[in-house]
């Protein structure tokens, strides 16, 4: 029996560009984003100009970690305590600790065959919680159908917020995702696109809220050094009734993030051949459902995800367990208790009482998702998409 022998939380190394400029940084001893020589532009301001640059707005903010930049977001767009926020129900923990760390009460919304979240309920909740914000997930790098729902967000005067943790060089219909809310966020954290340990990025084009964001993240009364940000009179009021929630990135991590940016794409595309190979080899297998993509959507496959509908939770297990005995990772969203980063919107019990969301538990029943790192060739994704296809096919046969 073929085994796989890879990890699949080992990640490319840092480019030598970075660690030289980390190393630089490091000799200078001026790690502090605002600890500049005369005339110099941090590698922090340099990286947030190169990624507003990159996303084509006007503003870009580097904070602590993508969880901190969705707080700081939410903030900055003018949440406010017991105000009601929508968001996914089918995301990761850090998002409704981001809502419940701004004082928010998230609204839970369904999940749809797609992955993604799901459109009528989303209209019904907004027109019924009386929610003003929309923190949007593309969950797993799936992207819902943007035209739809930016006319619910504007039938409902709802501020997008975009959670691109999992989308950093996607596009629906040739435009970025994290270019059609009021405010997006990225992660920087090692297991997404781009690797610093850790990291986030908020970016907007509007100029008060990014006013607002600069100072949350710990700005002192130095903004007017920051470069991808509106000019020093947006911050006149701003200033005085802004609290500091210190988040700010350091200048080693950026160092290591820009020679990291200029090849997002060309990594992007990588992505996108390895989870070619594997998704062609498991939509072949006949109890495999691959969800179904939209033409607009142009996106970041950085992990597979893929449901085994009529499959008990015994069979599932036995593929969860018999993959990983042959070195393959799949996590399953609907184990009963969470693992690693499956949790389901049932375990943030500190939100207090949910309704159930049926749909999303039968869709999180059958899902199972699988990294797939860069450090993984095309022959590796080829091995690994049998190894799941037969062990899916030995489960189905015990029913
Ligand atoms: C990783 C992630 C975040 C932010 O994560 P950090 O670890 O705080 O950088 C936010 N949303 C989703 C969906 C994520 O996967």
């Amino acid at each position: 029996m073929k085994v796989f022998n890879k990890s699949f939380t080992h990640q490319e190394a840092i480019p030598e560009q970075g660690i030289a400029a980390a190393l630089e940084v490091m000799r200078s001893g001026r790690l502090h984003r605002y600890n500049t020589a005369d005339g110099e532009q941090s590698q922090v301001d340099l990286l947030e100009l190169e990624f507003a640059a990159y996303l084509g707005v006007p503003y870009c903010l580097a904070c602590a970690s993508g969880g901190y930049a969705l707080h700081v977001a939410m903030r900055a767009a003018g949440v406010q305590p017991g105000d009601k926020v929508l968001c996914n129900a089918f995301t990761l923990a850090p998002v409704p600790g981001a809502i419940h760390n701004s004082g928010a009460e998230p609204v839970l919304v369904e999940t749809a065959s797609d992955y993604c979240i799901d459109a009528p309920d989303l209209e019904y909740k907004a027109e019924t919680s009386g929610a003003k914000y929309l923190l949007l997930s593309h969950m797993r790098g799936h992207i819902a159908d943007m035209d739809r729902i930016m006319a619910i967000c504007e039938r409902h005067g709802l501020c997008l917020i975009e959670d691109c943790a999992h989308t950093m060089g996607a596009s629906w219909k040739g435009r970025k995702s994290g270019t059609f809310g009021d405010v997006a966020c990225f992660s920087t954290q090692t297991y997404k696109h781009l690797n610093a340990g850790e990291g986030g990025l908020l970016t907007t084009r509007d100029d008060s809220l990014m006013a607002r964001a600069i100072i949350c993240s710990g700005s002192y009364m130095l903004y007017a050094r920051h470069a991808a940000a509106p000019p020093s009179q947006a911050f006149d009021n701003i200033r005085y009734q802004t609290p500091n929630f210190s988040g700010r990135m350091d200048n080693l991590r950026a160092a290591v993030l820009r020679p990291q940016l200029a090849e997002l794409d060309r990594r992007c595309a990588r992505w996108n051949r390895l989870h070619a190979l594997i998704a062609a080899t498991l939509a072949a297998s006949p109890w495999v459902l691959m969800p179904a993509r939209a033409p607009q959507e142009a996106y970041v496959a950085s992990s597979v995800q893929f449901s085994l509908p009529g499959f008990s939770d015994a069979q599932l297990r036995r593929v969860v367990d018999a993959c990983a005995g042959r070195g393959v990772v799949l996590k399953w969203f609907g184990e009963p208790e969470p693992q690693g980063y499956t949790s389901r919107y049932d375990s943030w019990r500190y939100l207090g009482d949910m309704p159930r969301l049926p749909q999303t538990e039968a869709v999180l029943h059958d899902l199972l998702d699988m990294r797939i790192p860069l450090t993984f060739s095309e022959d590796d994704c080829s091995l690994i998409a049998s190894i799941i296809v037969d062990e899916v096919q030995a489960a189905a046969a015990r029913t």
